[in-house]
């Protein structure tokens, strides 16, 4: 797949925006969201019930969780700005699973007051929730298989072992009895190993862990269980190098352990969730920025009018993200750059010696893969401002969906009353 020739808009295109909305901003593609979500309920269309709980985190910005509850996702979330977010939306009920750790009262509170399915993260976390807001009707777990599992380098959760998330497997089958015991008559069962996973067989793996597991518990708990939630990780390929995960195999994996599993077990009815943040948005946005200064000293720079408080993921895990210079698709890879931008923290690179055409000053540039966990990680450090987001609609015509942070909007919060520091 050549990145630089498949992007979802023109350089004209581009410019007409700018001069409308100033870089840097983020821009989304409408139809490669939907027709990535429908790709996804089309490979899992055997499984009654399936369903993908969007991970908000990965891009809270209600116009896209509204496209994605119109292709019949829900959402996944793990703070009260979420929940409130779902429910601005109209996502409720148990279209939201709620899935933190470390939570705190009010948020246990206000996930059971909109119904959402909890998915509780430890074992001790069952007295706690019934103390700050009840016992639901339906609960689940985020299981931790610490050492039966590893995971490959690259993944941000890391190590099960060492990760903080879920209950050990011993803990799980207690778990389930005390809830049994305090009346609970609908069960789910969850893990989330792995994110930014491009090995296929890893999801089927952990299909198959889950699904023994549901008919371990289910015999010594003597429970039923009405969902397993695979989670999320579908990777995807920042590298022009790398494949996408084939949803395909994916599901005829996961269906051929479900039918040895599940089926031969008479454990169905049984759903299938999923929650994936980044692989639903994530290809679908890019960080558009200018060049706006050049620099020759050891190395040569460029610098953008991005900078990471637009997107952290290079400075915090050295990712990669691909550049295209808008309208030079086509000429040689000449010039050996760092792109930087202009925080005070030499991390603030979006690329280390990637070659790149000749950049000249003014010149667009697409940073690609920035719609999930991009925006979304911005910060305010160092005085910088996160930029707008924009939505490339179907039609083609662009709306703004966040506009860009003010000087007014950082200073929002200090207390001025009786100072005389009001701006
Ligand atoms: C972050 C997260 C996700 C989504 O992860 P992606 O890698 O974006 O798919 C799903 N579930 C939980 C519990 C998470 O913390």
């Amino acid at each position: 797949m050549n990145k630089d020739s498949d992007l979802p808009f023109t350089k004209k295109q581009i410019e007409e925006i700018i001069e409308k909305y100033p870089t840097p901003f983020h821009i989304y593609d409408e139809r490669g969201i939907r027709e990535n979500a429908r790709k996804l309920y089309k490979a899992f269309s055997w499984c009654k019930g399936f369903k993908e709980y969007f991970a908000v985190k990965a891009c809270p910005n209600p116009y896209l969780m509204e496209i994605l509850k119109e292709e019949g996702c829900g959402t996944d979330c793990s703070s009260l700005p979420e929940l409130m977010l779902s429910e601005k939306v109209g996502i409720t009920g148990e279209n939201i699973m709620f899935t933190s750790n470390d939570t705190p009262a009010g948020e246990c509170k206000k996930a059971k007051e909109l119904g959402a399915i909890i998915n509780l993260d430890d074992i001790t976390h069952i007295p706690f929730l019934e103390k700050y807001a009840g016992i639901p009707d339906l609960i689940c777990f985020r299981y931790n298989p610490g050492p039966l599992r590893q995971t490959k380098a690259g993944n941000v959760i890391g190590n099960p072992e060492s990760a903080k998330y879920g209950l050990t497997r011993p803990q799980l089958f207690e778990a389930y009895k005390i809830m049994r015991q305090k009346g609970v008559k609908r069960f789910g069962i969850h893990t989330m190993i792995a994110s930014n996973e491009l090995d296929a067989d890893a999801f089927v793996e952990t299909a198959r862990m889950l699904f023994e597991l549901a008919v371990e518990i289910s015999r010594e708990a003597g429970i039923e269980f009405e969902f397993v939630n695979l989670g999320g990780g579908i990777g995807i390929p920042y590298k022009p190098e790398q494949k996408e995960v084939d949803l395909n195999f994916v599901s005829e994996g996961v269906r051929r352990e479900y039918e040895e599993k599940i089926v031969k077990n008479g454990l169905v009815p049984l759903k299938i969730f999923m929650e994936n943040g980044r692989m639903m948005t994530g290809p679908f946005g890019y960080l558009i920025s200018r060049a706006i200064h050049e620099k020759h000293i050891y190395k040569e720079y460029i610098g953008l009018d991005a900078c990471m408080a637009n997107l952290m993921r290079p400075a915090l895990y050295g990712a990669y993200h691909h550049i295209t210079v808008l309208g030079k698709e086509n000429m040689p890879l000449t010039n050996k750059y760092d792109v930087v931008g202009s925080l005070c923290e030499n991390n603030d690179k979006f690329a280390i010696d990637r070659m790149l055409p000749k950049i000249g000053m003014g010149d667009i540039v697409a940073i690609h893969n920035a719609g999930g966990h991009g925006y979304a990680m911005g910060f305010n450090y160092n005085g910088k401002l996160r930029s707008a987001e924009l939505l490339l609609r179907q039609s083609g015509k662009v709306k703004l969906i966040r506009r860009a942070e003010t000087p007014l909007d950082y200073f929002a919060t200090f207390n001025f009353s009786g100072s005389k520091y009001k701006f």
